[in-house]
């Protein structure tokens, strides 16, 4: 790697789980790429809700661990057998290793090629949100012109890109978000119709005469799970794509003849992102429509990466909208 590379940087360290006061500034060694593996100068770091998860210790890690996988930077090295023209590069990865520091690691083939007309720290807001809200109403619900289809907080990371991606397919989109304020981002973001959670059964009803939807999209999860159940018509699906509000329990798959035949799914990026052809179709068409300005990357707030329990905090107490990244300098 290059001599410009220091030994030790600056990361977020957790060595025990719990709240957000476990996430720790400190310092520690700049970590080494292995075969096939890049290291990246951060330019800023995308906070996801799996972060909370692995923090908290719903989704089990070896500790003491750096989190964060979605990130942008410049390339500073290279782990063996990657392609030396790399060196320099501006990428953005939902793959990286360790994000939540000055350097991190991230398999080179899955490196995003962040384009001139986007700002390289504001990159780091797109790759996993943003490929997320593409597989889901691409590939495991492929919506389609005059269907209607729920997404459940509409204001949210996902939620925002998600509806302008199914919005932009010709589907009327009927959203939920717990405020006015959150309510107006989503019916900006292309939402026909944004309620309170209360509402949306009643609101899908009358939109559809009574039919209901052809899909909810529900990465609320333990809250929202019987109401996105009972919002579906006949065969239709429901995507279960995370659950801010808790993990949803055991389910009698009987309920799904007795409600209409209906589908139900439960993926995760990694399912749709499994080559490097796959992930740079998702993210190349997302950050072309970002650049040409077809496509609306809300960063809702940027905070200093020093401050990730802050960070932690505003998301998990449903004060944020969009995307927050994490600064550095
Ligand atoms: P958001 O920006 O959407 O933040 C979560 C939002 O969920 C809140 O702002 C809040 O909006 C809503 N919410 C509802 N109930 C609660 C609750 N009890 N506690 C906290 N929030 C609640 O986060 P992301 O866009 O990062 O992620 C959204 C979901 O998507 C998460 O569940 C995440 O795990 C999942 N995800 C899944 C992926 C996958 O591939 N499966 C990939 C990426 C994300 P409001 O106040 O309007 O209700």
């Amino acid at each position: 790697s290059s001599p410009a590379v220091p030994r030790t940087h600056h990361a977020v360290v957790v060595a025990e789980t719990g709240g957000p006061e476990v996430l720790r500034w400190t310092q520690a060694d700049v970590p080494a790429p292995g075969p096939g593996r890049v290291l990246v100068r951060t330019a800023a770091v995308g906070l996801n809700y799996i972060e909370t998860y692995q923090r908290a210790g719903v989704y089990p890690m070896d500790l003491p661990f750096v989190p964060g996988t979605e990130a942008s930077g410049t390339v500073v090295g290279l782990g063996e057998g990657v392609d030396p023209t790399l060196l320099g590069a501006r990428v953005a990865t939902a793959t990286a290793q360790g994000a939540y520091a000055e350097h991190f690691t991230a398999p080179a083939d899955r490196l995003l090629t962040v384009p001139e007309g986007v700002d390289l720290a504001d990159a780091a807001a797109l790759p996993l949100q943003g490929m997320t809200a593409h597989y889901l109403c691409r590939s495991t619900f492929p919506v389609e012109e005059g269907q209607t289809v729920v997404v459940t907080a509409g204001a949210g990371g996902v939620g925002l890109l998600l509806t302008q991606l199914a919005a932009a397919r010709g589907a009327r989109v009927i959203t939920t978000a717990s405020t006015e304020a959150k309510r107006e981002l989503s019916r900006a973001a292309g939402a026909a119709a944004a309620v309170d959670y209360p509402e949306l059964a009643a609101t899908v009803d009358r939109l559809t005469d009574g039919h209901g939807a052809h899909a909810v999209f529900d990465g609320v999860g333990k809250d929202t799970f019987e109401t996105s159940l009972r919002v579906l018509r006949v065969r239709g699906t429901l995507v279960l794509f995370g659950g801010a509000s808790g993990q949803v329990p055991p389910f009698d798959l009987q309920r799904l003849n007795a409600a209409g035949g209906l589908y139900v799914t439960r993926p995760s990026l990694v399912h749709y992102t499994r080559t490097e052809e796959e992930t740079r179709g998702r993210s190349d068409e997302l950050f072309a429509a970002w650049a040409a300005g077809e496509l609306d990357v809300r960063i809702g707030e940027r905070i200093p990466l020093a401050e990730a329990a802050a960070a932690h905090a505003a998301l998990e107490s449903r004060a944020t909208t969009g995307k927050v990244l994490l600064t550095l300098g």
